[in-house]
């Protein structure tokens, strides 16, 4: 069986990668992570190879150059965030399911590439000011990166739209339920 792409995209702080990794400790759907690159600092317990391969400035434009990546975006400012063309042959090839953590412009560029074997999924929070709380309860971005990441989460939510599915993280044993139940019918193909 050939495996198929999950796009699991949201502005920062609405809860992909509190899904992702409750899914996965569920395990109920065979699915693997893309582990994408960055050239972003790693927070505190953040592991390297792990939740991102975290690579140099330089290191991140020799890869652009090299080709290395399936797409990458400009998130924030100079803050670079990619996915490598080899985490996703390495998955398919093997016939297994790659579940993405990506930004919503990244979401719907690989949507656009893979089609009919990928499903887009927008987490969505309850608010805008919730979204903010959640973000600085997180407590891992200064007050100015929040800042930012409200503003750019406001243009994000308006291309919601253009995903396949929209699931509203505001009870999050519920969304973990709805983002399980729409990825296995889309794997299942019922
Ligand atoms: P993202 O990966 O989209 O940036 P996170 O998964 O890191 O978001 O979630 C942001 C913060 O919000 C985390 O501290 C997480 O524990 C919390 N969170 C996630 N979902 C909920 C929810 N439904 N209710 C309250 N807090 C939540
Ligand atoms: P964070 O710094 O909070 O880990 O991630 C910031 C944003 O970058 C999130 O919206 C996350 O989904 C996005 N992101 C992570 N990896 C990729 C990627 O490979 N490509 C793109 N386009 N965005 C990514």
């Amino acid at each position: 069986m050939s495996g198929k792409l999950i796009i699991i995209s949201a502005p920062s702080g609405c809860g992909k990668s509190t899904i992702i990794h409750d899914l996965t400790q569920r395990g109920n759907i065979d699915m693997t992570f893309s582990v994408s690159a960055t050239n972003r600092k790693p927070r505190a317990g953040e592991i390297d190879g792990v939740h991102y391969h975290f690579l140099s400035t330089g290191e991140f434009h020799d890869r652009i150059a090299a080709g290395d990546f399936l797409e990458y975006e400009e998130v924030y400012p100079g803050r670079f965030y990619g996915t490598l063309k080899s985490e996703i042959n390495r998955a398919l090839d093997a016939g297994r399911n790659i579940v993405l953590d990506i930004d919503v412009k990244g979401g719907i560029n690989v949507k656009r590439l893979y089609g009919q074997r990928a499903i887009s999924i927008f987490i969505k929070p309850p608010s805008v000011e919730e979204l903010r709380r959640r973000l600085e309860n997180r407590g891992t971005e200064s007050r100015e990166v929040i800042d930012e990441r409200i503003s750019r989460a406001e243009f994000e939510l308006s291309l919601a739209p253009e995903f396949d599915t929209v699931v509203v993280n505001d009870n999050l044993e519920k969304a973990i339920d709805n983002t399980e139940r729409v990825i296995t019918g889309f794997i299942t193909g019922k």
